[in-house]
This record gives structure tokens, sequence and C-alpha cells, in this order.
């Protein structure tokens, strides 16, 4: 019998992105040093905020957010564990490619012996970024450059975090965002790998301590303006030196961001380094800053609802900033200088500039989503008159051929496939629901490639089928007595440390050993929040067929980092029972050999030293095995990957029996609709691919 994982790992396919991109950019020749509208600025010490009116997005949290920036009247200690060597470690704010996967800061030991490795490591990484201006352009001619204040220069300084972070005892200087443009060229498999691990690993930090901050603040109830975690975790990231590439200037793709990949705070693309600006809408280099003297624009965000703007997707007439009232409406004409002269010069140089698009979203964690989108090329620059009379600046983009499908198109795509499947794929559905309405949202079956059907020949199986003696231990004492809902100190809270496994909005808090759920013995009621993963399905999920992959999975819906997405189900076999099935040549899955990823969601080592993993409530090791050669639901064909989207969680909740935990599938990152979902089965063989986890 064919084994129901398929053998390749994700990772291994080339990413058809990237190579195109990489080398579509070209430097440039020439500078033709003009003087900076920046420089007189400089010279006199001012700040150039009040010349600018940024090119803000309408309807951003702009206004939200400084009504939220006021003095809090309570004073809350953000998370409950400060460490006592909070501010002690400074390495990484040196290196911010630092693989702390490598060298674990709870290890301290191992990181001398293995500095060699971590500085040859930094120096190959080194090497792959490209100086994004020819030799001749990189003196600097202004001497007035360092003594500036490089929040100064920005179009608006960078706002918020010190207000925000109460963790914050002393102010700290924070590293200065480099000015040297680069460009990272010939990323081989290995380094793509390598990037996007970095990338997945710092959303993880951003998502879990936003998650957690909400989490935090429920438990302080006399509150009473909600908090943003997404500030407070980009404040705390950057204290710790966290926030990517801000020692290189990229121009061109960021390494580990794939095309498509979302978003849904602003202050996360600054994290990574995908647009520097909070707020506004044009990312560049100033001139002060820049070898040549002259701005370069690097990304810019086209949000829509700019009167001038017109957006085809391939092409974009993009209206430069300034001259707008608070109503994004246009009251004065504009100028060329700031991210409007940074734009043309990036014209005129042919450097390509990274487009990310802001689109509501409905039932998303904030009122937009930020989707990047590519790489763009500025064809021209013109001043016009607006509509409003006034005097703009507009630029013609076009995408850079070559490139992935843009993610915005893939969003509305799936938004439309969700409502008429057939009258946009009118041939490859196979199924319109293969649980036969077992599940309360619908898994599609698609196949357009060739004529295999197997997910059909199999029973679909909602739950995982546990033997009856699993349930013995099981009673109306063993569950809690809250009546409405439950809260922070019931019998069930207790049960899981404490602390409930997910938040107010049913995302995993942070990965643990176990969680216990409520379950038939509670009093609470079906809304309780610590009833998650026992609902089943929420994401319209797709078992689809890949040339790479064979069978695979994926949702019409976006899926949140923490959310949860379904149980890998099976019929769960005795030791004794799966000896003899896989005699029989049975397919059968074992649950100890998935890897620990359930350790990463909520690992804030980084920023706590004295960070350890959660290890209680414990399981003793699995001794079960489940067999899915006849019933099995849709988890069945998620893919393999080392560097997975999806972590599996043990959940107890219909019986309270460790040694027969439900395997639980939580999302460790935000999955845009249409990507794969992929779990890390654990080992799999280096020759034949074959996955260690099933026989
Ligand atoms: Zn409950
Ligand atoms: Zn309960």
């Amino acid at each position: 019998m064919d084994s129901p994982i398929p053998f390749q790992d994700l990772n291994l396919l080339p990413d058809p992105s990237s190579t195109a991109v990489m080398t579509a950019a070209t430097s440039p020749k020439t500078a033709t040093g003009i003087n900076s509208s920046f420089n007189k600025f400089v010279d006199t010490g001012k700040l150039l905020t009040p010349k600018l009116e940024p090119k803000l997005e309408p309807f951003d949290d702009l206004f939200e957010t400084r009504e939220s920036q006021q003095p809090q009247s309570v004073q809350q200690p953000f998370l409950s564990t400060p460490s006592s060597n909070f501010f002690s470690n400074t390495d990484f704010s040196q290196t911010p490619f630092s693989d702390q996967n490598h060298t674990p800061l709870s290890q301290s030991s191992s990181i001398s012996s293995d500095k060699d490795n971590v500085y040859s490591e930094f120096y190959r990484i080194s090497q792959l970024f490209r100086s994004a201006f020819g030799k001749g352009l990189q003196s600097y001619g202004d001497a007035d450059v360092e003594v500036v204040d490089p929040d100064a220069q920005a179009i608006v300084p960078v706002p918020e975090e010190n207000q925000i972070s109460t963790v914050v005892v002393s102010k700290r200087r924070y590293d200065k965002r480099s000015s040297e443009l680069v460009r990272v060229t010939d990323l081989g498999v290995e380094d793509q790998r390598y990037f996007r691990d970095v990338v997945r690993r710092t959303r993880m930090i951003f998502d879990s301590l936003r998650v957690l901050s909400t989490a935090e603040e429920e438990k302080s109830p006399g509150l009473m303006r909600r908090l943003r975690g997404d500030l407070r975790a980009s404040s705390l990231m950057r204290e710790r030196g966290l926030w990517l590439n801000r020692d290189k200037r990229i121009v061109g793709s960021i390494p580990g961001v794939h095309i498509g990949d979302l978003f849904f705070f602003r202050m996360e693309l600054c994290v990574v380094g995908l647009h520097g600006q909070a707020q506004a809408g044009i990312d560049y280099v100033p001139a002060s800053q820049s070898s040549n003297g002259e701005p370069i624009a690097t990304s810019i965000i086209v949000s829509g609802g700019y009167e001038d703007d017109e957006d085809a997707g391939d092409m974009i007439i993009y209206t430069g900033h300034g001259g707008q009232d608070k109503f994004s409406k246009q009251c004065m004409h504009q100028k060329l200088e700031g991210g409007n002269l940074a734009l043309e010069r990036s014209m005129h140089y042919g450097i390509e500039v990274r487009v990310i698009r802001g689109m509501k979203y409905a039932g998303s964690v904030a009122s937009k989503i930020y989707v990047y989108d590519g790489l763009y090329r500025i064809l021209d620059c013109w001043f016009d008159v607006g509509k409003s009379g006034f005097g703009v600046y507009k630029y013609k983009l076009l995408r850079i051929d070559g490139q992935a499908e843009m993610g915005s198109s893939i969003l509305k795509f799936a938004e439309n496939l969700r409502t008429k499947p057939l009258s946009l794929r009118p041939s490859g559905y196979l199924s319109l629901d293969i649980s036969m309405k077992k599940e309360a949202v619908p898994v599609l079956l698609f196949n357009d490639i060739d004529n295999d059907q197997e997910p059909l020949y199999y029973e679909y199986l909602v739950r995982t089928v546990f033997p009856p003696f699993a349930f013995h231990q099981s009673g109306s004492g063993t569950g809690c007595s809250c009546v409405t809902s439950c809260v922070h100190d019931c019998f069930c809270a207790m049960k899981n440390g404490g602390e409930f496994g997910y938040d107010q909005n049913g995302f995993l808090v942070r990965g643990k050993p176990i969680i216990f759920e409520c379950g038939p013995f509670c009093q609470c009621p079906p809304q309780c929040r610590n009833r998650v993963s026992q609902k089943g399905l929420k994401h319209r999920l797709e078992v689809f067929r890949s040339r790479e992959t064979g069978w695979g999975v994926r949702s019409l819906d976006l899926i949140h980092a923490g959310a949860f997405i379904c149980e890998y189900a099976g019929v769960v076999l005795t030791r004794e029972q799966a000896q003899v099935f896989s005699m029989n040549g049975d397919t059968l899955i074992y649950p100890n050999r998935f890897s620990d990823r359930w350790a990463e969601w909520g690992d804030l080592s980084q920023i706590y030293s004295n960070y350890v993993r959660p290890s209680y409530p414990s399981v003793p090791p699995l001794d079960f095995a489940m067999d899915v050669s006849r019933m099995r639901n849709v988890a069945c064909y998620i893919s393999h990957s080392t560097s997975p989207n999806v972590l599996v969680q043990f959940v107890l909740y219909d019986h309270n029996n460790l040694m027969f935990p439900h395997l639980m599938l939580f999302a460790m990152e935000n999955i845009p609709p249409l990507r794969e979902l992929s779990i890390d089965y654990g080992v799999a063989d280096d020759w034949s691919g074959k996955l260690a986890i099933c026989n």
C-alpha cells in the first residue's frame, strides 16, 4: 500500500520566484550628484518632519494608534516573567542573521564552542549581499551624516514604541538602521532555506509575543483600553535586536520573504525589513544617508483609497506623497522631494522597488492585511494635475516579469473560489466535500493533472477512534463546574498549569506537551474559550494533486498563525495490534515520531534568556499507532517539510488518559489561501525519502 505521506520535502522544491528576481536588478553606472533638499536641514540641525506630509495609508490604524498612545493610567508590567539579565545580551544587535537556532541562549556554554562556526557562517552570509551601487559611489561626502539621528531623517520618525513599551526600564538607543544599499544575489537552495527559516522564526516570535500580550492583558481586568499587541511585540523585539535587515538596506527581494506572504500589521513589515516605515507609504534611503547624496526608494505600500492612484495589478499609477489632509484628500501641490524624489531617482537608476499591497480582509485579527506582491520597475514619472486640482507626482510602475503569481490576485481568486468553485474551475473537482457533511465545512477534492482519485476510496473519519479503555478514568469529577465560561482559576485552567492554552480568539498561546480542553464532564457551555480543537474544521480545506508532492492540502481561507486547522485522525491501535497490522502492510502513523514543533510556537528564549520550554502538563512517551489504511481524514494528505507551517499539539478533551491524546494541528505562521500546508513528520530516510513515521 502506498504511504499516505508524500515523499518529497517541500523545501527542496525550487522557489520559482527567486532566481529570476535576483538577477533582474542592475546597478547604476553613473550618478549625478544633485544637492538634496535634506542637506540644508541637516546643516542647521533641524528636523525634517514638518516639511513633508507622508503618504499615509488611508483608513489605517494611525488615528487609532494615536489614541491608544495616551499614557496608560495603569502601568502594566509586560509579561509576568521578566528576566534579571534582560539587557545583558547585546550579541543579537550585531548580527541580525545570527541563527539562534544554532546557539540557543539557554545553553550559554555551547556559545563559545560554536563561535567559530557562527563567524564563518556570518561571513558566508555576508558574501551574499552585494552593494547595490558601484564602488565609486561609496564615499560619504557629507560629514554631517553621523551627528544626525537617523530617525529624524525619515519622513516619519518611527513612532510609538517608546511610549507603548512598559518593559523598557531604561531607554536604550536602538541600532541605527543602515543606509548601505545592497542587493541579494545568487541564493542557492540552502541559503533560501536558511533565510526562510530566519524569517519564519522571527515572525513566530512576533506572533507569540502579540498573542501572549493579549493573553496577559486579559489577566488584568481593570484595564479599560486594549493595548496593541503588535506594537508591544515589535518594540520588545527591537529592544532585543531581533529586527531583521537593520544592518543592510536591501534593494529588491528580502531573503526569506516570499511573494504572497501575508502580514497583519505594519510593524511586522518593519520587523522583517520588508518596509521600514511604520506609517509612510514610501520607504527610502534619505539623501543625507545615501552614499551618492541622492535618496533612493526601496519599497512602497499600495493601499487603494487614494484618489489619484490607479492599481491594475501588474501596472500601477502611484501618486507621490505630500499635500494631503488627514482624510487623504489632496489640498496642496506636491514637491519633488523626500520619497517623491527617491522614487524618481530609483527610476533614473533602474532600481526596482518592492510593492506591498494593503487590503481589507474580513475576519482577520486586524482591519487590513498586507501582502507582498513582488518587484516593480518604475517606468515613468510626471507632474500632473490631480483630481482635486492640485499638482501631484505620478509614477508608472510595471511588475517585473518572471516572478511568482501576485499574492493579492491569489487572495482574490481564493475568495471567488469559496463562493463559486465550479464556475472558476469547471473541471478538476472530484468532490465538493469528501467528508460527506461530517465536517462543519466542506473538504474539497481537486485534481486537474491526472486520473488519480485515491482520496475517494477512503471512508472519511472526522475524529480519532480510541480504544474503550482509554475512557475508563473519565467521570464527572474530572471536569470544571463553571456555569457561564471558564475563568483563569477554574479547575480546567489548573489542569493546564494555571493558564489556558488559547487566547480569547481561540489562538494557541504557546505550544505545550499537552493541552486539556473542557469536555463532556465540564459544566461550561460550548462557547467556552477552552473548547477549540474539539469543534473541528473552520477553514475550507482542499485536497489537491500536484506533480511535485502528490496529494497535498491547502486552504481556501486565510489561516492565522496559532489557529486550529484540523485533527490528525486515525484508528488507534495498541502496540500489539500495531504489530499485526504492520505485518499486513497497513499504513500506520506513529504519533511519537512527529517532531516537537509545538515547542517552537511561543518559544521566547530570544526575548528572555531564562525562558524554559513548557514541560507541564507532562505526557509519558506515547506508545500507540494509528491506522489510516481504511479510514482517514484530510490531515493524512498534508505533505512533509523540515520547515513546516503546521505543528502537532497533543490535546485531551473527551477523556483524561494521557497515553492517548488527540493529535491537533495548528498553524505556525499566517498561511495564505492556496498555499500548501506542511507538517514535520520527523526524520525522513535520506535515500528513499520514505518517512519513518509510517511503515
Ligand atoms: Zn470550559
Ligand atoms: Zn472545563
